[in-house]
């Protein structure tokens, strides 16, 4: 028999907005306002009954005009907030999320994370509500514990409600140029259109209520029911965590999102190798609170969960399992090969292994590195190999190869993983980049900096080989020596000359230019306006090929004339690009 499980929810945001508060303070009001008996814990996450919030919450309800319409049990919240637990908690083509909460500071706004936050969460298709947390910072707020917003707002002077208001505008903007239309979530006309913000404060729990109630409206509308319907066959879940445990061995936290788990059950699991079987020892679970009477001995052993449920999963065969890891039951032989099979493809698709030209990508964990390649891909990031796992001697190789086609793509980004020293001093001996960190926004800008640097000085490397564009005019009463070499006094009228580039005049070549002297000293180079004296080598002389008063180009190559009309234009100034043209135009007509 189907049945309806509750919405897990996650809490996303910049770090210090509240986030460990603000589930705190949601759990606590559950545990206050539940009926005895119900279990409210399970392994990574908490349940929070809808009886509960109704209690809580009662006379919002009633002004929401809410009561008798929720259907959803409750909510799961995801114990852990933030990126990581989010990032795992995905599953083929979406997330196991079913709704997020992006918790932003109102005195601060978005912020680094908070951006990054909303990124992932759009990333993954994933409804969100907005916590603008600290209310009780706004300046002349008057706090009554756990008053919902809405009541709370009617109570103050007009000042902090202005102040407020002026916070809330700022966070609208600053959403709009993420391209999200969102508002306070009692002006809110089309929830389909708008993210509504909730102002709420986790000290004070004011606008605790608020939350809730729009969590679970947005639930109703926004997930599809499909997704919250739940079997009674063999479990589907996902790994979140893998861990020693001390007598009982590896152990996996583990959420069900649907069917059932048994003890004794095979699952199909994946690591680093790709999947995995493991036989289900022991299903552990938090005891009742009413029976937790020592915190030493707060777990015990269950024969089964139902979806939804977070479990701690003791069995044989874990070792190497990776967090992140899709979770199959099998209850029939028959259907292992067909799990195995499932499990296999969808590991698939998180890694990446070719040939194209990109970065290297390692990351701890399936759903983080599936997470940074989705990041890298949106901003235009090319990836040739992506793993979980510390980077190897083969992935230096690999960035080597990458490298050649584009010295921006020798690096490999690490998130959250542990460089061998061996495989660093390697990478460093190959000139190979390492850039690691643990949030990816830094790794990201880190790489892009980097990425930067490396094509400037490519570039200054590939420009210093060209014969950049030249125009002279030899000065009247300025010749020192008519031949062997000619020496004359000279104004730069474009560009720039060099000792070594050849002159032309009208298209034909004269000679080369041996040195350059600006007030009786050598010097590498003269540019537009300045006026030298230079000596030219050639079987030329002044009054016969050249005479004074004559205009005199840098003869460029024709390859190398291509090269900066095609490739560099836009490093030419544009005297440079003038010169270039009329040296190009003067050498067509000279061979015509
Ligand atoms: P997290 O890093 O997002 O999990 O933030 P925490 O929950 O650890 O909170 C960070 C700091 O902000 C702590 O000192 C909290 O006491 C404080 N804080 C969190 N929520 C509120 C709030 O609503 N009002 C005020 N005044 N302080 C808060």
């Amino acid at each position: 028999m189907a049945g309806v499980r509750s919405p897990f929810v996650v809490v996303m945001g910049h770090v210090d907005v509240g986030k460990t508060l603000l589930l705190d303070k949601i759990r606590g009001t559950s545990v206050a306002y539940r009926e005895p008996g119900m279990i409210t814990q399970h392994i990574g996450m908490s349940f929070v009954p809808w009886q509960a919030v109704e209690k809580f919450a009662g006379p919002l309800v009633d002004r929401l005009r809410l009561r008798g319409r929720i259907w959803i049990p409750g909510f799961l919240f995801i114990d852990t907030p933030g990126h990581a637990a989010f990032s795992n908690l995905r599953k083929r083509g979406g997330s196991v999320a079913d709704l997020a909460i992006l918790v932003v500071d109102i005195t601060s706004g978005l912020e680094d994370q908070g951006v990054e936050s909303l990124k992932l969460i759009q990333s993954r298709g994933v409804p969100f509500v907005i916590a603008a947390n600290k209310l009780d910072r706004i300046y002349g707020w008057k706090s009554v514990e756990n008053r919902p917003f809405l009541f709370a707002v009617e109570d103050q002077e007009w000042h902090a409600v202005a102040t407020l208001e002026e916070r809330i505008g700022k966070l609208i903007e600053e959403l709009s140029k993420f391209g999200i239309e969102a508002d306070r979530y009692d002006r809110v006309r089309d929830f389909s259109k708008q993210v509504p913000i909730v102002p709420t404060s986790a000290v004070t729990g004011e606008g605790i209520a608020d939350l809730l109630l729009v969590l679970a409206g947005v639930s109703q509308r926004f997930i599809p029911k499909e997704k919250l319907q739940v079997g009674e066959g063999p479990a589907r879940g996902v790994v979140m965590e893998v861990k020693e445990e001390r007598g009982l061995g590896v152990v996996a936290d583990a959420i069900i999102y649907d069917g059932r788990l048994r003890k004794g059950d095979t699952i199909v699991t994946a690591g680093l190798e790709g999947p995995k079987e493991a036989k289900v020892r022991m299903l552990i679970m938090p005891k009742p609170l009413e029976e937790m009477r020592d915190p030493e001995d707060r777990f015990m052993a269950v024969e089964e969960v139902k979806a939804a449920a977070g479990v701690r999963i003791v069995a044989d065969g874990l070792e190497g399992v990776v967090a992140g890891a899709p979770l199959l039951a099998v209850w029939s032989l028959q259907d292992l090969p067909n799990a195995r099979r499932l499990v296999g493809e969808e590991i698939s698709e998180i890694k990446i292994e070719s040939d194209r030209e990109g970065v290297i990508v390692r990351a701890d964990t399936f759903g983080t590195l599936e997470s940074t390649v989705l990041f890298l891909r949106q901003q235009g990031v090319p990836v040739r190999k992506a793993d979980v796992g510390p980077p190897t001697h083969k992935d230096v190789v690999e960035a080597v190869l990458s490298r050649r086609k584009n010295p921006a793509f020798g690096v490999i980004l690490a998130f959250n993983v542990k460089i061998p020293p061996d495989v660093e001093k390697e990478a460093t001996s190959s000139g190979i980049k390492i850039i690691r960190g643990e949030i990816l926004y830094r790794i990201f800008d880190e790489y892009l900096k980097w990425s930067q640097e490396v094509r400037t000085k490519t570039i200054e490397q590939i420009l210093s080989q060209l014969t950049r564009p030249g125009k002279i005019q030899i000065l009247p009463g300025f010749v020192f020596r008519r031949s062997d070499p000619v020496i004359v006094g000279v104004k730069v009228l474009a560009g720039t000359i060099k000792p070594g580039v050849t002159l032309v005049k009208d298209g034909r070549e004269v000679g080369k230019i041996m040195q350059i002297q600006k007030q009786g000293k050598p010097v590498n180079e003269a540019a537009v306006g300045d006026e030298v004296a230079i000596s030219i080598q050639g079987d030329v002389m002044v009054g016969r090929q050249i005479k004074e008063g004559d205009v005199l180009y840098v003869y460029v190559p024709d390859e190398q004339a291509r090269e900066w009309l095609f490739k560099y234009k836009q490093y030419l100034r544009d005297d440079e690009k003038k010169a270039l043209e009329e040296f190009l135009k003067a050498r067509k007509s000279a061979h015509q």
